[in-house]
């Protein structure tokens, strides 16, 4: 439920071949409130179908190698009325140089900003909209609606291991509601490495995530909502989470969240959390952070992401040990900036940084 394919009707897709060739796509749809009254079976099949594509080939390096990278962005219903983006330029310069990495042809990142403002707004005038609710404030907008945006790049036909030189790049919609699964709490630093020195940790690759999926099915396995990796080669330093970033509120008043390198994904929260905090006078800090030094001088962690916002991380458990922060619950600091982020995001506060972007 938290993080289910609910798929909008309208696909927005490009393909290149010397150049960029763009196109939307309706699929079958009735109203939403015509489908919110189907019987579930019916439902579900009709969402289902908006996901198929029988003029795409089936075996290509995407679909047999992983090759492909994708971006994650949320459009956001304003307590003022419409939706709004968060920073989808940094998404966009995001998406070209990972595409680069993978020497696919880049997309460029006027057309992606457009794109995703345009693909939200054509399912937005067939009704596939959220509303902004009131309700959403008593609760710093934990259970709030937004649209889910998710570009991806898809490569042509092909059986050996080559790159891409004709990719498409396509972006759909669907709703999203809260990340993380019910019942499960705390982080354990997991056994297994997500990305090595001078390989692909940096970029959104698709093939990165199959490492963090098993990770994270085994940490849930023993109650852990998320998994925390270690370097790779000295297996000491903290890198981040199954899909995003750390940071760790020290006792002295420092926040530390761990350097950028090839081994770390550069999230854009990471990056909005950083200047919120040094706004509020918070002595941040990106530096390598040892596993040892985050389990004895963090009072406060928490993880940051596009779906998961700024979400605590109320114990960290390592070879058999768990420590607990701010006792077991969620810290002043992180709600603090959990709070902040999300009424910035949904428009209760000012966008003083001229973040949003109206669709
Ligand atoms: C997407 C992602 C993040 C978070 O990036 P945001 O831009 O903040 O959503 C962090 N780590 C990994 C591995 C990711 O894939």
């Amino acid at each position: 439920m938290a993080f289910s394919l609910n798929s909008y009707p309208v696909v927005y897709r490009a393909k290149y071949s010397g150049a960029w060739e763009e196109g939307y796509i309706e699929k079958p749809h009735k109203t939403q409130a015509e489908e919110a009254a189907l019987p579930e079976v019916e439902r579900e099949r009709l969402i289902a179908s908006r996901n198929y594509f029988d003029d795409m080939p089936l075996v290509g390096y995407s679909t047999q190698y992983g090759l492909s990278v994708f971006e994650g962005l949320k459009a956001l219903p304003q307590k003022d009325g419409g939706l709004a983006i968060f920073r989808p330029g940094k998404n966009a310069a995001r998406f070209f140089r990972s595409m680069k990495g993978l020497y696919l042809p880049p997309f460029p990142e006027d057309l992606f900003v457009k794109a995703c403002l345009e693909v939200v707004r054509r399912n937005a005038a067939l009704g596939f909209t959220p509303k902004y609710s009131q309700d959403w404030e008593k609760d710093s907008f934990s259970q709030a609606d937004a649209v889910y945006i998710r570009p991806f790049t898809y490569s042509e036909g092909g059986v050996g291991v080559k790159l891409s030189r004709e990719p498409w790049v396509l972006i759909v919609c669907t709703t999203v509601g809260p990340y993380f699964e019910p019942g499960l709490k705390g982080a354990e630093v997991s056994e297994r490495t997500r990305a090595t020195p001078n390989g692909t940790g940096w970029i959104k690759a698709a093939s990165n995530y199959v490492i963090s999926a098993m990770a994270k099915h085994e940490a849930a396995q023993r109650g852990f909502m998320e998994c925390i990796y270690l370097d790779a080669l000295e297996r000491k330093y903290v890198e981040e989470g199954s899909s995003c970033n750390i940071f760790f509120y020290l006792k002295s008043g420092e926040l530390v969240t761990p350097e950028l390198g090839d081994t770390i994904l550069p999230g854009i929260t990471r990056e909005s959390i950083i200047e919120l905090a040094r706004d509020k006078g918070i002595n941040v800090s990106e530096r390598r952070i040892s596993i040892d030094e985050a389990l004895s001088e963090t009072r406060e962690c928490f993880v940051s992401g596009t779906a998961a916002g700024a979400a605590p991380i109320e114990s960290l458990t390592y070879k058999g040990r768990t420590v607990e922060f701010s006792g077991g619950k969620r810290g002043d600091l992180t709600a603090e900036i959990h709070d902040t982020i999300k009424a910035i995001q949904y428009g209760r506060i000012a966008d003083s940084k001229g973040w949003m972007v109206r669709v």
